[in-house]
């Protein structure tokens, strides 16, 4: 299992916080993490694992925080690489409630006083920053990775701190691999097989919901 990224002791160096619901983590959020490490240098991949995604938990049940915690962790400790290090990060399920990045980064930033934070973050949300919680905090203190595919200019909403990073684009979701798994199709090749094997165990995305 890899260590929890929010466990102390702190930790310094350039750090990539790649938030998302992960339900599940699949290889598409691996390799945009591996392009992202690579292009912008960084030492570390945080997966930060969303407790209550708000834009999401209208639509439809979404597993529990402490399975799909333990699923990126699972991913994690699968897809070492030799440079640099991916971690799942729990600090909104531990924070409980709905999740903001302004509260991620200050908190993070208050532990791991010698990290270098960068967001990482789709083209589609960068153009919506300003829309964010503390957006006037998160302008003048955070430091975001567009991911841009397809050679798509990255619209960033003005005034935010953003740099853009090429990515390939691969057709494959969480939404894709739930309705596979609902309709009894395999899901290898989509996600690292413990992930399965965790899908398996909880019998998860077999109802539709
Ligand atoms: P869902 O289908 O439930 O929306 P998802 O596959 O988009 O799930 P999320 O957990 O919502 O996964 O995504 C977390 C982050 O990963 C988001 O920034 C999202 O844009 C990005 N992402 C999702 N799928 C891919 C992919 N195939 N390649 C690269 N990045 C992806
Ligand atoms: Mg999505």
């Amino acid at each position: 299992m890899s260590p929890s990224a929010t466990a102390a002791p702190p930790v310094s160096g350039r750090i990539g916080l790649f938030g998302g619901t992960f339900d599940p983590p699949h290889i598409g959020h691996l390799l945009t993490g591996q392009s992202i490490a690579e292009r912008r240098k960084l030492d570390q991949i945080w997966y930060v694992v969303a407790n209550d995604p708000w834009q999401k938990s209208g639509d439809r049940s979404v597993t529990p925080a402490a399975i799909r915690l333990a699923m990126v962790q699972e991913t994690c400790f699968w897809s070492r690489h030799p440079e640099f290090e991916s971690r799942a990060c729990d600090i909104e399920i531990r924070a409980g409630g709905p999740s903001y990045t302004a509260d991620t980064l200050r908190s993070l930033s208050s532990v791991h006083r010698d990290a270098e934070f960068e967001v990482i973050v789709g083209s589609d949300a960068a153009a919506q920053l300003h829309t964010w919680q503390d957006s006037d905090w998160l302008s003048e203190h955070a430091t975001f990775v567009v991911v841009q595919r397809g050679g798509q200019p990255a619209q960033a909403a003005p005034g935010f701190r953003v740099c853009a990073v090429e990515a390939p684009l691969l057709e494959v979701s969480s939404t894709e691999i739930r309705a596979r798994t609902r309709r009894g199709l395999p899901i290898t090749h989509m996600v690292p097989g413990p992930v399965a094997a965790v899908i398996e165990a909880h019998n998860l995305y077999r109802e539709a919901s």
